[in-house]
């Protein structure tokens, strides 16, 4: 199984700052951004302070959950072993205390609120990937993760149909493999996103 993420951390995505060196604001100087930052949905979200859930990129356990004065309030989320390596996600700078050590989550489930504490100049999710406790850029991955609407279900429903003979629970299975391909995810419900149970009902509404 190769790395990819089922869900993306905020929606929507809007990077506002990307992985490596990038300027500091002080002439000549850089820092090493150690991860991506994604800004708050200014059509919801009104103050510098609250931006709405941030959902877990990949099924894991909360290995972390703390607070700061440089990272604020902060989630560490370990996937397990990909590819070979351990692979963890870190959300920072969150509104409040995230879940807690311990809790088992799935791809899409919020983890906590983005917010603006710790050392952070506005409200923002600072995201990180580790791969073997080293931050890697996240950013095509994010890139990859695309919300796919109902129609488009359908659409892949309506084609997986097409190949009939086989057993309902073969086409379901199979719709279902396909549908996670395409992006969608199997935990909460952010706009644009479609759930397991929404697609079994779409494929038992389709079959019957
Ligand atoms: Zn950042």
């Amino acid at each position: 199984m190769s790395l990819k993420f089922y869900h993306l951390p905020y929606l929507p995505l809007r990077i506002t700052s990307h992985f490596g060196n990038r300027h500091t604001g002080i002439v000549g100087a850089t820092s090493n951004h150690k991860g991506i930052d994604i800004g708050a949905d200014k059509s919801k979200y009104k103050t510098q302070t609250y931006g709405g859930p941030v959902y877990a990129v990949l099924p894991g356990i909360v290995v972390k959950s703390y607070y700061s004065d440089a990272r604020g309030h902060v989630v560490i989320i370990d996937h397990g072993i990909i590819d070979g390596s351990d692979v963890k996600t870190l959300y920072q700078h969150l509104y409040g205390k995230g879940l807690a050590v311990g809790t088992k989550v799935e791809a899409g489930q919020e983890i906590g609120i983005m917010g603006n504490t710790g050392t952070s100049a506005q409200l923002h999710l600072h995201f990180e990937l580790l791969i073997n406790d080293i931050p890697v850029d996240p950013e095509k991955y994010l890139l990859e993760v695309k919300p796919v609407d109902e129609d488009r279900v359908r659409a892949i429903i309506k084609e997986i149909l097409r190949g009939a003979g086989t057993e309902v629970s073969a086409w379901a299975e199979g719709s279902w493999k396909k549908a996670t391909e395409e992006g969608i995810t199997d935990g909460a419900r952010p706009g644009g996103y479609c759930t397991r149970e929404q697609v079994v009902t779409m494929i038992e509404r389709a079959v019957k």
